[in-house]
C-alpha cells in the first residue's frame, strides 16, 4: 500500500502546473534573433561562476563567450575545468536540459557541435512555450525585469512601459525601481527627469517622481523586487526626512568631476557621492518603496543570502537584517528569496514567527538539491505550509529553467515520499502540500488581486 503511495505522490507532483515565482529570461524575440550558441547561453550565469570558482580565469571565460572562436577550440578551454564542476547542481541542471530537450546524453568535444545544431533547429518562435509550458509544466512565471545598466545614455531613456513588457501568456512582470533608490549623482537625476518628464531638484521632487512612476505601472505589476543585497548591506535604518534630504542635497554640492567618452564625445559629469553619505537617502527610499507596495497591494520579493557571480559579500545579505521592516510594516508581504541560504535557520525562524513573511525556494534547488531536500523536510515540521513558495527557476536562459524545474520536482517528491515512508504524513496530506508549495501558495500571494492570464 505504502509503495503505491510513493509512486502516486511522484505522479501527482509531476502533474502540477507550477507557478514559477522568479525568472530573468531574455525576451524570446531577442533569444531567437541571435544564433543559439551553447557556450554563450549556458555561461551567462551559475555554471560560469562554478568554473571561475574552480580556477578558470576571466580571460578564459571571455573566450568561451566569443562566437568567433570555433566550438571545438572553446571546448578545449572548457574541458580543462569541466571535470571539476560537473558534480555541481549548476552543471546537472544544464545536463538534464540538454538530454531531455535536445537528446544529448553526454557533453564532449563531439556532442557540443551536435548540441549547437539541435539548439539552432529549435531556436524559433514558440521556443519558450514549448520549454516552459509543455516540457517544464509551468503555468506562469513572475518575471524580474532587469533594468539594464544605463551607462550615460540618459538621452535615450526607454519608457517604463517598455521595460516591464512581457509575453503575458507565459509571464507577469515584477519591477525593482532601483533607479529611484540608487541615486548618487546628478546624471541619475537627469535620467529620471528625462524618463518621467519632470524636473528633480529636491528630495520632495524625487519622491513625487517615484510615486508617479509607481502609480503609473502598479496595476501591471505582480510584485516588487528588492535586489539591493548585491550592492550593500540590507539593514535599512529608520531615518528622518531631513537626514535623507541632507544626503540628497550632497549630490548637488559635489565639486569634483569626471571626464568620460560617450559615443565619441568628451563629456564632463559630477562625481558620485560616497556610500556613507548616500546611505540615509537609500534607506529612506526603501522604506518609501515598502509603503508604496502596501498602498498598491504588491508583495515584496527580497534577495537574501548567496549572490550569483563570484567574490560577493555574503555577510551583507543575512535576512535577520530585515527584521525591523517585518516589525514595522505589518500590512506588507515579504517573500524571502533563495531561502536565505546560507542563513537557512535564521530564515526559518523569521518565517515561523512573522505572519507577513514567506519563504521562497527560488534558485535553491540548483544551489544544492540535498540542501533543498533537507530544508523542505525540516520546514514541513516547522513552518505553516501556506508560507513556502516551492519553485522559482531564476535563469537567464530558458533551458536552465527547465533543468531546474526537473530537479525541484524530484526534490519535493523525494521529501514527501520520505514523510510518507516514515508515516509522519499520509498520501492525501502529502499531495495537498505538494499542490500548495508548487502552485497554490504563489497564487494566493501574487495573484489574489489580478488574473493569472490576461484575456
Ligand atoms: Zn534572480
Amino acid at each position: 500500500m505504502r509503495n503505491d503511495d510513493l509512486k502516486k505522490i511522484e505522479t501527482e507532483v509531476n502533474k502540477i502546473k507550477m507557478i514559477d515565482t522568479h525568472e530573468h529570461l531574455q525576451k524570446e524575440k531577442n533569444r531567437i534573433r541571435s544564433k543559439a550558441d551553447p557556450f554563450k547561453l549556458f555561461m551567462s550565469q551559475y555554471l560560469s561562476s562554478d568554473l571561475i570558482s574552480s580556477g578558470m580565469s576571466y580571460e578564459e571565460l571571455q573566450k568561451l563567450n566569443d562566437e568567433k572562436i570555433s566550438l571545438s577550440n572553446r571546448w578545449d578551454i572548457f574541458s580543462l575545468f569541466w571535470n571539476n564542476v560537473q558534480n555541481t547542481a549548476y552543471a546537472k541542471s544544464v545536463l538534464i536540459a540538454i538530454k531531455d530537450l535536445y537528446g544529448i546524453e553526454k557533453l564532449d568535444k563531439r556532442t557540443i557541435a551536435e548540441l549547437a545544431r539541435k539548439m539552432e533547429e529549435m531556436n524559433k518562435q514558440g521556443l519558450y512555450r514549448w520549454i516552459l509550458k509543455e516540457k517544464a509544466g509551468i503555468e506562469i512565471a513572475l518575471h524580474d525585469t532587469i533594468l539594464k545598466p544605463r551607462g550615460y545614455d540618459f538621452w535615450n531613456a526607454m519608457p517604463i512601459s517598455k521595460i516591464i513588457e512581457v509575453d503575458r501568456s507565459l509571464f507577469v512582470p515584477v519591477h525593482r525601481f532601483q533607479d529611484f533608490i540608487f541615486v548618487t549623482e546628478r546624471t541619475d537625476l537627469d535620467f529620471l527627469s528625462k524618463r518621467l518628464n519632470v524636473s528633480i531638484h529636491s528630495l520632495n521632487d524625487l519622491l513625487n517622481a517615484f510615486k508617479m512612476e509607481f502609480e503609473k505601472i502598479s496595476s501591471k505589476l505582480y510584485a516588487v523586487k528588492i535586489w539591493i543585497a548585491y550592492r550593500r548591506n540590507i539593514f535599512f535604518d529608520k531615518v528622518t526626512y531631513s537626514e535623507a534630504e541632507k544626503a540628497f542635497n550632497e549630490i548637488f554640492r559635489q565639486q569634483s568631476f569626471k571626464r568620460m567618452d560617450v559615443e565619441g564625445m568628451r563629456l564632463t559629469f559630477p562625481e558620485s557621492i560616497s556610500f556613507e553619505i548616500a546611505k540615509p537617502l537609500q534607506d529612506y527610499m526603501v522604506h518609501e518603496l515598502i509603503r508604496l507596495s502596501i498602498r498598491y497591494k504588491l508583495p515584496l520579493q527580497i534577495h537574501t543570502g548567496i549572490h550569483e557571480g563570484n567574490e560577493n559579500m555574503v555577510s551583507n545579505s543575512n535576512p535577520l537584517y530585515l527584521t525591523n521592516l517585518f516589525v514595522e510594516y505589518k500590512e506588507a508581504q515579504f517573500d524571502i528569496f533563495h531561502a536565505g541560504y546560507p542563513f537557512l535557520d535564521e530564515t526559518a525562524a523569521l518565517v515561523k514567527n512573522f505572519p507577513n513573511v514567506y519563504v521562497d525556494l527560488c534558485w535553491l534547488h540548483i544551489i544544492s538539491p540535498s540542501i533543498a531536500k533537507r530544508v523542505i523536510y525540516e520546514w514541513l515540521d516547522l513552518i505553516p505550509s501556506n508560507k513556502i513558495m516551492g519553485f522559482g527557476g531564476d535563469y537567464l536562459f530558458v533551458e536552465g529553467s527547465y533543468g531546474h524545474s526537473v530537479i525541484a520536482r524530484q526534490n519535493i517528491t523525494s521529501v514527501l515520499q520520505k514523510k510518507i515512508e516514515e508515516r509522519s504524513m499520509k498520501f492525501e496530506e502529502a499531495n495537498k502540500i505538494a499542490k500548495k508549495i508548487l502552485r497554490e501558495n504563489a497564487l494566493n500571494l501574487f495573484f489574489k488581486e489580478k488574473p493569472v492570464h490576461q484575456s
